[in-house]
């Protein structure tokens, strides 16, 4: 966890658009093997006296975030762009200040319409455990609901 305590100034201004100061673009995941297209992450707020983090996504027009679950929670908000969203086994429109809870163990995806950016913040706990995918006998469980099928096809 990076300890930016020391180096963080207390305000860091918007830089146009969706960016700001000192916060860098960073590919959405480290790891290869996660399937998702065209996310990109900011770090907003980390630090080790904070319990939490909070995140800014943006899936570029038609892409998605990686479909996976997880034990801790994440706190949602839709800042820009509208899309949809796979929370368990609910599919839902999404646009700007809509709220998302995502429970822990729940399976979740983010998808952006067609013609503009998804960007949302994300706030989880500081520490937490990984992420993992579907096995392809999950996935079939949540494939022969019909609209999640639909979902996932994009
Ligand atoms: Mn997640």
């Amino acid at each position: 966890m990076p300890d930016a305590t020391k180096d963080v100034p207390n305000l860091r201004r918007q830089e146009d658009g969706f960016a700001w100061q000192g916060v860098e673009r960073l590919a959405y995941k480290q790891d290869g093997d996660a399937p998702f297209r065209d996310v990109s992450r900011q770090i907003l707020f980390s630090r080790a006296d904070l319990a939490g983090e909070l995140r800014y996504f943006e899936i570029g027009p038609g892409g998605h975030t990686t479909l996976e679950r997880h034990g801790h929670v994440h706190g949602v908000m839709i800042v820009r762009g509208r899309g949809r969203c796979l929370v368990g086994s609910e599919v839902s429109e999404i646009g700007p200040l809509d709220l998302i809870t995502i429970p822990g163990w729940t399976w979740h995806q983010f998808r952006a319409a067609p013609g503009e950016p998804l960007g949302f913040l994300c706030l989880v706990d500081a520490t937490r455990d990984r992420p993992v995918l579907p096995t392809a006998e999950e996935l079939a469980i949540l494939r022969a609901t019909p609209e999640i099928a639909a979902f996932l096809d994009g």
